[in-house]
Order: structure tokens, then sequence, then C-alpha cells
């Protein structure tokens, strides 16, 4: 299995590379690759809405039926949103220093949709939140409400009779299932799309390659300066600081899945390795692990969460869009729940980027920017949610008194 995802990215690069020859020597060519690429996008599109619900009311499902409820869960929720925020801001930050995006200037901000002007303040964002009507939000792609009402259902789920909450649960987890299968088939076609989109691109910007080349080198340095950030001093200062171990030890004991996270570009099929590591080489109790990483490879992606705040900003920049303070923060809190609504496979921090970039009005296309550099970002981004868990359950194993191999 992971064999094959790792082919799909090779068959990404080639991909790419055929895209820009054709682009840039053959642009007549392009015309009649288009529709690879917008039948693609049309694909993530298809999928989103379905996707992003199953997977938020299976993951507070299974949240809330957990047996370790309560204390436990309530720490590693704490942790997970705390540290995918700290990711965020230092995402935020260095792309709002950095700025890789702007001077790009892509040809075609003719097509941009003005940005609504009603987005304004604060409690109008709070207000938006809550649909109106659940099945427009969905037709209109209005993510924010549905998320928000696929979280208080999920809840409530849990409130309800066994017999009630049993078929309900195993209905979204296998909603959710389907939903995974149906994203990944799409995902194979990416090698297509890519060729369809990128070839487009560079075609309709090839005077600026090299500008765009530059922008695009800058754009994966900030993304990699700051999931190095997050990686050595954030997160080590939590396991120093708050777990009070050593930070050098515990990372030596998880030298082997984090390079699996890196080579497979998947926190979940890394699942088993991380947890063998940090049971047996960091000391942490079944109790602990079985708990807090199953549910930190869904929802704690902490690179994820940096990644998609850093490539929303880019694209903004990239079009010439700017960006209000509260705008801003839309992206950070869209960027914390596509991150959460990530699943642990290949390229999901790709398809979620349309969560963001649709909360913020920001276009679509602009994936098709950032798609061409995902293959190594993605391998980083693994790498550090991976690791991001790990910390977690160490952390919260201390915080629950146990002595662990680390301290
Ligand atoms: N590949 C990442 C993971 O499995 C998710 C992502 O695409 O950001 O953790």
């Amino acid at each position: 299995m992971s064999l094959l995802k790792i082919k799909l990215h090779w068959q990404i690069l080639i991909a790419l590379v055929i895209a820009v020859i054709i682009g840039y020597y053959f642009p007549g060519a392009v015309e009649y690759l288009d529709w690879m690429g917008k039948m693609f996008l049309r694909g993530l599109k298809m999928v989103i809405i379905p996707l992003i619900f199953a997977s938020i009311v299976s993951g507070v499902t299974s949240i809330g039926s957990g047996k370790s409820l309560g204390r436990i869960g309530l720490k590693t929720i704490t942790y997970y949103i705390s540290t995918s925020l700290l990711a965020i801001l230092t995402g935020l930050i260095l792309v709002n220093i950095i700025k890789p995006g702007v001077g790009i200037e892509m040809g075609f901000q003719e097509s941009v949709t003005s940005l609504s002007t009603e987005s304004g303040k604060i409690n109008d964002i709070l207000i938006r939140m809550i649909p109106e009507n659940l099945i427009d939000s969905m037709a209109k792609g209005d993510i924010l409400p549905i998320i928000f009402f696929a979280i208080l259902f999920g809840f409530f789920i849990t409130q309800v009779a066994d017999s009630y909450k049993q078929p309900l649960t195993n209905f979204f987890e296998g909603l959710f299932e389907v939903m995974m299968r149906l994203t990944m088939f799409i995902i194979r076609f990416t090698p297509l799309g890519i060729l369809g989109i990128v070839s487009g691109e560079v075609a309709r910007n090839s005077d600026k390659l090299a500008n765009l080349a530059g922008s695009m080198a800058i754009y994966m340095l900030t993304v990699i300066i700051g999931l190095t950030i997050h990686a050595v001093i954030t997160l080590p200062l939590i396991l120093r600081l708050v777990a009070r171990v050593k930070p050098i030890k515990h990372i030596r004991n998880m030298a082997t899945p984090l390079l699996t996270a890196f080579s497979t570009v998947s926190s979940s099929a890394t699942l088993p390795l991380t947890m063998e590591a940090v049971e047996h080489k960091s000391g942490v109790s079944n109790k602990i692990s079985s708990f807090t990483l199953p549910l930190g490879a869904t929802i704690n992606m902490d690179g994820t969460a940096l990644y998609e705040c850093v490539a929303a900003m880019f694209i903004a920049q990239a079009y010439g869009i700017d960006l209000s303070f509260t705008e801003q923060m839309i992206v950070v809190f869209t960027a914390l729940l596509a991150s959460i609504g990530a699943a642990g496979i290949p390229m999901a921090g790709l398809v979620m980027i349309t969560v963001v970039l649709t909360a913020v009005d920001l276009p679509l296309e602009g994936v098709g920017l950032i798609i061409a550099v995902d293959l190594i970002l993605d391998m980083m981004r693994t790498t550090v949610n991976v690791w991001s868990d790990s910390c977690g359950a160490v952390t919260i194993a201390r915080s629950e008194g146990e002595e662990t191999n680390v301290a």
C-alpha cells in the first residue's frame, strides 16, 4: 500500500516535469490538457463536503465514546489545539515577514472574484458560523457552518441512548471510510490533474517563470523554516518545561517512526510504528498511548496546520489579494479546522487547503500553484505531525504521573 503511494509521488514528479515542459515549450498543446485539470479540481470539490462532514462527526463521536474520556480527553484536546495553534501562528508570522507570494502577480487576477466585503467583524464570523439552513450551506460549500453543525451533531450522538448511538456511530465511521476511499481514488488521478493544471499555469505565466520559480523556492523555505522552528524549538520546549523530560532522548527513540512518516507521507500508515516507539522506547503506558496516538494521527496535525496557513496566505499574496486582520484570523481558524479534518494520508493537506481558500473567498485555482511543490512539503509536515503526536503522548503521560524512559 505504502509502496503504491510512493509510486504515486514519483508519477506526480514525472507529470510535473512533463507539464512544465509542455507549458513552456508547447503552449499550444495546453488547450488539449486543460480538461484534465478541470476534472481533477471538480473531483476534489466533489468530495470536500461529505468528507469533512463524515470525518468530523466520526472524530467527535470517537472522542466522546472513548473509555478514557474526561480528564485525559480534555488534556489531550488541549494539547492538540494549543500546539496546532502555536504552529499556525509561527507560520502566520513567517509568511507575513517573508511574504513569499508578493510580486508573483499571477496572470489571471481578472478571474478572481473580489473578497466579500461583508466578512467584517469577528461577531459577524461567529454569527455566520451558525447555519440558517444546513442544506443551503452544503450547496454553497459554506464550510464553517458545516463544521459547526458537524461538531454539535457528533457530540449529541454520544449523548443519546446506546441503541441509537451505536448505529449512528457505525454509520458515520462507515461513511468516513467510504469518503476516504473515494478521496484516495481521486488522488490517484493527481498526476493527470497536475498535467492539466500546471501546464496551463506555466503556459499562461511562462514569461514570469523565473520570477515564479524564485517565489516558489521562497514559499517552500517559509514552510520549512516554520516547520523546523516548531519541531526543534516549540515542541522540545513543551517537552522540557511542561513534561519535564529530555527532548533529545525522546527524539532518538522516535527515529524510526519519524523516518517512516517522512517516506510514507502518511501519519496513519506510520501509527503502528509510532505506538511501538512511544510505548516501548519512550516508556509511555499503553493506556495513554492507545488513546492519544490514534486520535492524534487523525486530528493532531501541527505540520499540516502550519502548512495550511502559509499556503493560503501565499496564494492570497500571489493573487495580489490583501487579507485584513479579520480574514487572517479566519485563515488561522480554518487552518486549525482543516488540520483537524485532514486524514493522515498523503496529500490530505492539499485537499483541505480548499477549505481554507473557500472560507476567505480565495481562488481555488491557487491549488495549481502550490501542488507543484507539495511532495517535499508533505513529507516534512507529516514528520512534524507524527513528532507532535508523540510529544503529546509523553506530555500527557507525565501529567498523569507516569515515570517514562525519557525523564
Ligand atoms: N500527509 C499528511 C499526514 O498524513 C497529511 C497532510 O497531507 O498534510 O499526516
